[in-house]
């Protein structure tokens, strides 16, 4: 296994540089604590400056964990492929004894999450223009990697931390390590469930049913975010509303949209402007996939080259919002690794649940997958090593 992951490594030297471990330690004078700048689901992630003076920063990943590796080796390949303004460039790798280290262009404002909702002195005082040309740098990154690149890629996890800001407050997409190739045959068919709550389509939480139009929920998600400056999971405005979202629906309902608006701006933000990235990002977290838009057309409704369609959402329905929201939270929050971990034992498990789904019944054929549970108890990322798409 390890031979052909470093095979599978080789092969990728000719398409992105190859560092050696020396060079590595040197810029981050041996992974020094004090050059620790975050820690994620794979491992931490070090600031380094190369002998040339490139700053970078290296996601060293623990080469005992399969999972890792294999997330290792998807990064790369992928990544390596992708150049677009908005999304994280990966400058290279490095595998050496046991350790795996991607190496990517370091960003110097850190990730979104930290710089809305992080604690005060992380926090970063976004103006309104910033917060906009922060949503349209996602919604371009998104919309090449769903419509443009020649591989056409499935982020899986957009979120919060996944979007990091440059000097320049310019967004750019990382984490593309649990992203999946959106091959043809298997445009709606995923083996393996990897998302963080909160921010998964419904469909994709509960059914497994992955299309771009998972994206764009969580884009939707991301952009209400960015409106209101609160957590969509850890805000709760009220008892009765477990989620920004929820309490976004019962706004506009309201015709009380711009309540959402991050107080922090005071009256320094355009109205017109607010309330077409709020009626979109509600518009992207359509309970239904169809009716959520392409990135493409985000793209174009957020430059207000054409207008953004009034949200469809049935409230009350056989099943309505509230309901699928929750009964997706409790799937996966309650008995997550269960649920998952069941699926995927049993290789041609058919998985049939009610409701006004797209299709009847989702094929779930990953054998010996194992779920694991990395750094927080929302997130769930099974085991990527037994890829099995038939
Ligand atoms: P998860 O693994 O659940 O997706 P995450 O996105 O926080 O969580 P990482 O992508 O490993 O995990 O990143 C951890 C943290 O390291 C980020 O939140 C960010 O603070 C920092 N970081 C990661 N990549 C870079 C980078 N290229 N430049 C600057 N900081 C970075």
């Amino acid at each position: 296994m390890y031979c052909s992951l470093e095979t599978e490594l080789r092969a990728l030297e000719l398409q992105t540089g190859y560092y050696s471990l020396r060079q590595i330690k040197a810029a981050t004078n041996n992974f020094d604590n004090s050059n620790k700048i975050g820690e994620g689901g794979f491992g931490s992630v070090y600031k380094g400056v190369l002998s040339d003076g490139t700053v970078i920063a290296v996601k060293q990943l623990s080469a005992k964990s399969k999972q890792g590796n294999r997330e290792f080796v998807n990064e790369i390949g992928m990544i390596s492929a992708l150049q677009h303004p908005n999304l994280v460039k990966l400058f290279g790798c490095c595998i050496e004894g046991n350790q795996l280290l991607l190496i990517y262009e370091y960003l110097e404002n850190n990730c979104l999450a930290r710089a809305l909702f992080g604690r005060p002195e992380q926090r970063l005082n976004l103006d309104w223009p910033t917060r906009n040309k922060i949503c349209l740098g996602i919604a371009k990154g998104l919309a090449y990697l769903h419509e443009e690149s020649r591989l056409k890629i499935v982020h899986r996890d957009i979120k919060a931390t996944n979007v990091l800001l440059d000097k320049d407050l310019n967004a750019k997409i990382s984490d593309f390590g649990l992203a999946k190739l959106d091959e043809e045959e298997n445009t709606h068919i995923s083996t393996r469930i990897a998302g963080t709550i909160g921010y998964m389509a419904p469909e994709y939480a509960m059914r497994g049913y992955l299309t771009d139009k998972a994206d764009v929920y969580s884009f939707g998600i991301v952009a209400l975010e960015i409106v209101s400056g609160k957590s969509n999971t850890n805000y709760r405005p009220k008892e009765e509303f477990v989620y920004l979202l929820d309490w976004a629906y019962v706004l506009a309902e309201q015709g009380n949209l711009l309540e959402l608006v991050d107080p922090i701006l005071g009256s320094n933000y355009s109205k017109k402007e607010a309330l077409r990235m709020l009626n979109l990002s509600l518009l992207c977290a359509n309970p239904s996939p169809t009716l959520r838009p392409s990135m493409s057309s985000v793209v174009s409704m957020l430059e207000g080259k054409i207008p953004v369609q009034a949200p469809v959402v049935k409230r009350d329905g056989q099943m309505n919002v509230e309901d699928m929201r929750f009964r997706a939270i409790e799937v996966l929050s309650q008995d997550s690794q269960t649920r998952v971990s069941n699926i995927s034992k049993d290789s041609h498990e058919q998985v049939s649940m009610d409701g006004p789904w797209i299709d009847s019944s989702v094929s779930l054929s990953s054998s010996k997958d194992e779920t694991k549970d990395h750094s927080s108890s929302s997130r769930l990322l099974p085991d990527l090593y037994n890829v099995n798409l038939d």
